[in-house]
């Protein structure tokens, strides 16, 4: 049993001492203490099926007892920064890691987030090819230091300080952008970027491959080949974020961009890799790689043992358990149920997404596609109150976000959808 203090006293604490800028998701913030694979227990041991995993950050499930088991004996043995010594677990991890990317793809950089991925992702891509400019995609999130937040471009993630030298292409938003499905209309977009916004060299083009915060976008098909030619014309590399798509959770590959058959230059990830234990990493080849060799690189816990230990346990579970085929089959299924659902209630406008990495987006007007944003969060808190959590993303706040950990079950799914459904009949 839980005897801590109240979710009251808990949010009185948090109102005093932590940042005034943190969101509560819920209207009466859940206090959760417990975590068991695909379920959060509160404070009064009431259980919750987690359909939104910390956004995607527990990829095996919470407390997985072989990555528990892996992280309490690695920090009973050592844990210690690896900068300048020798240590199995790191060596071990990027060996594994590297083996799971296509191409010359093998150098592994670790770091402590996403946010510090993409900077280095983005420093070796300038470096390389003595161009500053870089292009990413309007609805895109990369992170919140001084470059990333340069590339993320959404403003509510935005402040108003120096971010120079990123170009913002339309977005290939298959429901709201403006050529529809067409992946190469928006790749032209691109082209027209580098010939009037740049010197026509370009240092790189970043992108998810299935935009996360953005409310589970997927890029219109046949965009990325596209950009990726456009991109290298101009002399760039092309940088995959696979913070939220990679490891599993589409299901249908292993990583994000393979879906639209591209082999990216570098490769970021983070959040699930380690199984909620901060972790990020950044995949290169050997030729890019020996940019940061002109200089000192250090990073003082990237790649510590303990953290790589963890990486290493959840590459051993994604594959021991069969997660990649069963993100495929549940998550084919839940999306078949939410595609149904939608044929019941007209306030869901779309339903998108892949494996384990879908969406709901909610609007109060099918032609119009006007964002639902007080609807979203009504059903979200019903859903709560059921017993289901969900996340919500998008620009407008009016897409759920259904990023599971990779556990799910398919009752699971049914569980998440007749709750949905409740909630929406009762709207
Ligand atoms: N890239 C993507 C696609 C993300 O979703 C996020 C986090 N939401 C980041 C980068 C930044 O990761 P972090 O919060 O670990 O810095």
């Amino acid at each position: 049993p839980y005897n801590g203090p109240s979710a009251d006293e808990i949010l009185a604490k948090r109102k005093d001492f932590l940042s005034p800028s943190v969101c509560n998701y819920y209207q009466k913030p859940l206090l959760v203490v417990d975590g068991k694979m695909q379920y959060l227990f509160d404070d009064k041991g009431r259980r919750y099926l987690d359909a939104f995993g910390g956004i995607a950050t527990v990829s095996c499930g919470h407390c997985h007892p072989d990555i528990v088991n892996a992280i309490v004996n690695q920090t009973k043995r050592l844990q210690h920064s690896t900068v300048l010594y020798l240590n199995q677990a790191v060596s071990d991890f990027a060996e594994a890691l590297a083996s799971k990317l296509p191409g010359n793809l093998k150098v592994v950089f670790f770091t402590n987030s996403g946010t510090e991925a993409n900077e280095l992702a983005m420093m070796m891509a300038r470096l390389y090819t003595g161009c500053h400019d870089i292009i990413s995609l309007r609805n895109a999130y990369h992170g919140n230091a001084a470059g990333t937040m340069g590339a993320t471009a959404q403003s509510i993630w935005k402040f108003n300080v120096i971010q120079s030298g990123v170009h913002h292409a339309l977005n290939p938003d298959p429901y709201r952008g403006i050529f529809g499905a067409d992946g190469e209309k928006y790749a032209k977009d691109v082209e027209n970027l580098i010939e009037f916004g740049t010197s026509g060299q370009v240092a790189a083009f970043i992108s998810e491959a299935i935009q996360g915060v953005g409310g589970i976008v997927e890029l219109a098909p046949g965009y990325l080949p596209a950009v990726y030619k456009s991109i290298k014309k101009a002399g760039g590399l092309c940088i995959a974020d696979e913070v939220q798509s990679g490891l599993a959770r589409t299901g249908s590959f292993f990583w994000g961009f393979e879906s639209q058959g591209v082999v990216p230059d570098i490769v970021t990830m983070a959040k699930g890799i380690g199984n909620g234990i901060p972790l990020g990493a950044v995949v290169t080849t050997p030729e890019i790689a020996e940019v940061l060799t002109r200089r000192s690189y250090f990073n003082t816990f990237g790649g510590n043992p303990v953290c790589t230990a963890a990486g290493l346990a959840v590459l051993r579970v994604i594959e021991k358990e069969k997660l990649q085929e069963n993100a495929h089959v549940v998550g084919t299924y839940l999306k078949d149920r939410l595609i149904a659902l939608k044929d019941k209630y007209e306030i869901i406008g779309d339903v998108r997404g892949r494996g384990l990495m879908l969406g709901v987006e909610l609007v109060t007007d099918r032609e119009l596609k006007t964002p639902a944003k007080a609807e979203t969060l009504h059903v979200m808190d019903h859903m709560k109150d059921l017993g289901v959590l969900i996340g919500k993303g998008g620009s407008y706040g009016n897409v759920f976000r259904i990023t599971p950990p990779l556990c799910f079950t398919k009752e699971d799914a049914d569980f998440v959808v007749d709750a949905m459904d409740y909630a929406m009949c009762k709207m």
